[in-house]
């Protein structure tokens, strides 16, 4: 059964990854012409790979590779072989096009049945999919998976907040799958119509696409009364079904099976080990449309060293704690949005609702200010209150950051809410080249 792959040994799982990872590198070298001439410049054949280790040898694949090949120039199989196409939202430029083959389909829906599985999904649940359905990965990729472990699906997609909360009562949906922001924002409709969250019956969350902060987390928990879990998943690599939480919610379990995972500086490119945060790389070891050998995927995680305490095998990667091109040089210091969202969450007076506003000039930026809403308990008349806590957050954020940031509280419900990823970084003068 497709659970217990999860629970091979690790003997048995690298000798599988070692044999898939030949075959991978044989294909994608005969078959896409850019993985070929990517091969013969750096010198290195498939033949040499003998070891898992020996990974470390092949080049890396970056985003501008996929941008460059757009829309179909990465594709290894014929497109009457193609039975699907998906891209990126595009979050950060040009979108990136996948190609998906039936096996591709068959693999993809097998691995979201386990990520869901280990979440605790089971075939008796209702659940709600509240990604959207379209070119984005995230309704498609979840539906199928949801169906393949035999629970039942309401396939919402995103947008229309009153309808959702409404069918989900009259559905009886017991969990619910979402970005976290909308899944906060959801919580907050549902106040303002005059119900209480709790009284959905939601007792499990399955939560991706974007980063959910600790204080999101337990916002969202504490709001629906529901367990949430992250799962983690990229279109270049094949969309949601990488990784996710198992039930004990301390990290996600990688489908080590098709994903081959590294972890490397992203300045070096060395690889790091275990325990340490970088950029995390993955190899597919199944692949038939678009097999994608060591993407660079801007993701910041680290390989949890420890065997997790549920008794599954697979390695764990810890919650994504930002990407790599999402880091902000404000007067020579580098800041992740990450960063500024810890302190935030230890303000008790403030919500998870934030952004950052840049302020540029030429091409570097003069000053980033950061907007975050007051929570009704914390939002108050009083002008020296208001004060002290914007001091008491700067304070914070330059013992943390080594640099002072401009802080300005905003009113309860007064930034954007969003149905899908939130947008965190807004610039007031967009740069003048376009960044990639
Ligand atoms: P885009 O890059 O346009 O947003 P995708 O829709 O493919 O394209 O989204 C994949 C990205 O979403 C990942 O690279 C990652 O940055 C983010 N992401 C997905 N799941 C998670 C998660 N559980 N935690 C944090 N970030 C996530
Ligand atoms: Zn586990």
């Amino acid at each position: 059964m497709w659970q217990q792959k999860d629970y091979m040994s690790r003997d048995e799982l690298q000798t599988v990854q070692l044999s898939l990872l030949k075959e991978t590198v044989q294909y994608a070298y005969e078959k896409v012409p850019f993985y070929r001439a990517k091969l013969d410049e750096a010198g290195v054949y498939p033949r040499d790979i003998q070891s898992l280790d020996d990974i470390r040898v092949l080049p890396f694949t970056t985003k501008e590779d996929m941008r460059n090949n757009y829309p179909y120039g990465l594709f290894a199989v014929p497109m009457k072989e193609v039975v699907r196409i998906h891209a990126s939202s595009g979050t950060t430029g040009r979108p990136i096009v996948m190609g998906y083959t039936q096996k591709d389909l068959e693999n993809w829906k097998e691995q979201v049945a386990r990520i869901c599985f280990m979440a605790g999904v089971r075939d008796d649940d209702i659940v709600q999919i509240s990604f959207g359905y379209g070119l984005f990965t995230g309704g498609f990729g979840l539906h199928y998976g949801v169906e393949k472990l035999g629970a039942t699906v309401v396939p919402f997609s995103s947008g229309n907040t009153e309808r959702q909360l409404m069918l989900m009562q009259d559905f009886h949906t017991n969990v619910l799958v979402s970005t976290p922001s909308f899944a906060l924002y959801m919580a907050e409709a549902a106040e303002d119509m005059g119900f209480s969250p709790r009284d959905f019956g939601l007792r499990l969350g399955l939560f991706g696409g974007e980063p959910c902060p600790y204080n999101m987390r337990q916002a969202i928990e504490s709001k629906w009364g529901l367990k949430a879990t992250q799962n983690y998943g990229l279109t270049e690599i094949v969309g949601p079904g990488v990784s996710g939480d198992c039930e004990v919610v301390h990290g996600m379990h990688i489908c080590e099976d098709h994903f081959y995972p590294e972890i490397i500086d992203p300045a070096t490119l060395r690889p790091l080990p275990p325990g340490k945060d970088g950029e995390i790389v993955f190899t597919t070891l199944s692949k038939e449309g678009v097999p994608v050998i060591r993407y660079r995927t801007r993701d910041i995680a680290s390989i949890i060293p420890e065997p997790c305490p549920c008794g599954r095998t697979s390695r764990r990667m810890s919650y994504i704690t930002g990407r790599t091109d999402d880091m902000l040089i404000v007067k020579g210091v580098n800041v992740f949005p990450s960063q500024v969202e810890e302190v935030l969450a230890q303000v008790e007076e403030v919500s998870p609702y934030y952004l950052l506003m840049v302020h540029r000039e030429k091409d570097y930026i003069k000053d980033l200010e950061v907007h975050v809403e007051l929570t009704e308990d914390g939002f108050t008349d009083s002008f020296r209150e208001l004060q002290k806590i914007e001091e008491k957050i700067s304070g914070r954020l330059k013992a943390v950051l080594s640099v002072t940031l401009k802080v300005r509280l905003m009113e309860p419900k007064s930034l954007e809410r969003t149905t899908g990823k939130a947008r965190r970084i807004v610039e007031k003068n967009p740069a003048p080249t376009p960044q990639s």
